[in-house]
């Protein structure tokens, strides 16, 4: 199942995707939920991000090649640290270049969606703890995690943290093809099997850290092949099961 945010006229909310229809979404989307009427066609309503987290947790240096490609030894624990809410954009929005950086990365990723409270739980009870699982670029400004040793600053401008297009329920996440385009060239080419630490593993693990909400995020990582982008520039995040994520990139006006 496709979960959706849209805007439509003057109305919006969760939807469900049936083929090209969007149909409104009736109940709880974190509890129990089913079709509602027909809404417009995907092609007339505007996407927005298809959750609203209270926090996304991020994962640093969690596939096998991103590892080799930096020289990095193969953590023994994940390596996690949070992005802003106010980072979220949705499908089609714009990553606004900040002034203060002269780098900008994309780093494609795999999101996965909480969908009930989690804490304390096991990575064999993981996936009930689970919404879905959504494409995630976790834009970076590389000269200033350099600078600053702490990632907050480099990793949580906003609109840093596009996700979408939807939410795609009912995936098993373990053998995913996952690529990253820039301007249409295909940049980062991975899948979910070169994961260190797989989505479960990662639920478990920060679960023992800190309680994970209905509607939060956490990026999985990103694979080899990370680099620049410009303004003016188009980046889609394309993963096998879910679909592809395009954001562009704008000066700040
Ligand atoms: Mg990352």
């Amino acid at each position: 199942m496709r979960v959706v945010r849209y805007r439509y006229k003057d109305r919006g909310g969760y939807g469900l995707l049936d083929g090209q229809d969007v149909r409104s979404l009736k109940g709880d989307l974190f509890g129990e939920f089913r079709e509602g009427q027909r809404v417009a066609s995907l092609d007339d309503v505007v996407l927005l991000a298809p959750v609203s987290p209270k926090k996304i947790v991020a994962v640093g240096l969690n596939y096998r090649d991103h590892a080799e490609e930096v020289g990095a030894e193969i953590p023994e624990e994940p390596l996690i640290f949070l992005k802003p809410s106010t980072a979220v954009i949705g499908p089609g929005e714009s990553i606004r270049y900040p002034e203060m950086a002269s780098r900008v990365d994309y780093e494609g990723e795999l999101g996965v969606v909480i969908g009930r409270e989690a804490r304390d739980v096991t990575s064999a009870q993981a996936g009930a703890y689970i919404l879905g699982y959504v494409c995630f670029n976790d834009v970076t400004a590389r000269d200033l995690q350099k600078k600053d040793q702490q990632w907050t600053r480099a990793k949580g401008f906003d609109t840093f943290a596009p996700l979408g297009p939807w939410i795609e329920t009912g995936l098993d996440p373990r053998h995913l093809k996952l690529e990253t385009f820039l301007n249409g060239e295909l940049k980062q080419s991975s899948n979910t099997d070169n994961l260190i630490f797989d989505c479960y593993e990662l639920v478990g693990f920060i679960s023992q850290i800190m309680t994970l909400m209905p509607g939060d995020v956490i990026a999985t990582g990103t694979p080899s092949g990370i680099g620049p982008m410009s303004v003016g520039d188009q980046v889609d995040v394309v993963i096998e099961g879910i679909g592809t994520l395009t954001n562009y990139v704008t000066a700040v006006e």
